[in-house]
């Protein structure tokens, strides 16, 4: 059970995130890059006395999820393009989560709309008791009511201090998971739909990362980076973007991948839609209360 003190720091977080997704919402719009949407999204979050939980996921189309933009990032968003932009803050370690989708044609409007509902969904779904997969059934209801498919292996969240997926795990499926909600959790709802096969897979590009454990390393400066890793995130999640000055990019790249395949770091792959379709995803973090939940995000 949290302390009074721990769940201020959960609703001061929310409500500083949802002031910056507001502030970034009008930026999302064709012509604009990816890397300043990400940039300006973080700047926004210190600005207001916090740090990112997480790099500025700035995912286009079939892309669902993990894409924060590398440093050189050329891309513009086009006509016709569905923009996912999850962010996250915390306040020493407390953590709020929260996306949104912004839509360029009316396909994606669809998506978007049906995201926005599935999410609404899940919060009614949300009381002291439910059946975690009483809010999948919430989730997937919502998107088959719309012609479209919940993304069956993303989920929502629990949250707890410096630990950005907690344990528990909320599907956007009915399945039975043996385990209820209660009272006091702080918890990740994020739907993702799509008219593809509602599933995700890994591509082979990382771009962030999360601190593991101490591995023995060849180069000095890599054993730095490590430690420096380590002390700066906490354990939680860092971006390639945000090492971009401290050595050239080839260089940091095999020092990453090195530092991945060593068991170090933790590689968040960048995650598309199997059938190449687009996605939409809407996400909230709420805190589970006596008579359902309390939006943090709202
Ligand atoms: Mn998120
Ligand atoms: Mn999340």
């Amino acid at each position: 059970m949290l302390q009074e003190q721990e769940l201020e720091a959960y609703r001061r977080a929310g409500k500083l995130l949802a002031e910056v997704r507001e502030r970034i919402r009008p930026m999302v719009r064709v012509g604009e890059s990816l890397v300043r949407i990400a940039e300006e999204a973080e700047r926004l979050i210190q600005e207001k006395g916090a740090k990112p939980a997480f790099p500025c996921n700035v995912s286009l189309n079939e892309v669902a999820a993990h894409y924060s933009p590398p440093a050189d990032d050329p891309t513009v968003i086009r006509e016709g393009d569905l923009v996912k932009v999850d962010l996250g803050a915390h306040l020493d370690g407390y953590i709020a989560d929260t996306a949104f989708t912004v839509a360029t044609d009316e396909e994606g409007e669809k998506l978007k709309e049906a995201a926005e509902r599935a999410l609404e969904a899940a919060i009614a779904a949300v009381k002291p008791g439910a059946e975690l997969g009483e809010v999948g059934k919430a989730v997937e209801e919502a998107a088959r009511a719309a012609g479209l498919k919940p993304v069956a292996n993303l989920t929502g969240h629990s949250l707890s201090r410096w630990t950005l997926h907690a344990g528990l795990t909320i599907p956007n499926t009915h399945v039975r998971t043996g385990q209820r909600l209660e009272v006091g959790q702080v918890v990740a709802l994020e739907p993702f739909v799509t008219g593809g096969a509602g599933y995700v897979e890994d591509t082979k590009e990382v771009l962030i990362f999360r601190y593991l454990r101490e591995r023995p390393v060849r180069l000095r400066m890599t054993r730095e980076l490590l430690r420096d890793l380590k002390k700066t995130y906490n354990g939680l999640p860092f971006a390639e973007r945000w090492l971009a000055k401290r050595m050239s990019k080839l260089r940091l790249r095999l020092t990453l991948r090195e530092l991945v395949e060593t068991g170090a770091l933790w590689p968040y792959h960048v995650l598309v839609e199997r059938s190449g379709k687009k996605v939409a995803q809407a996400e909230h973090t709420v805190l589970v209360t006596e008579g359902g939940c309390e939006i943090l995000t709202a």
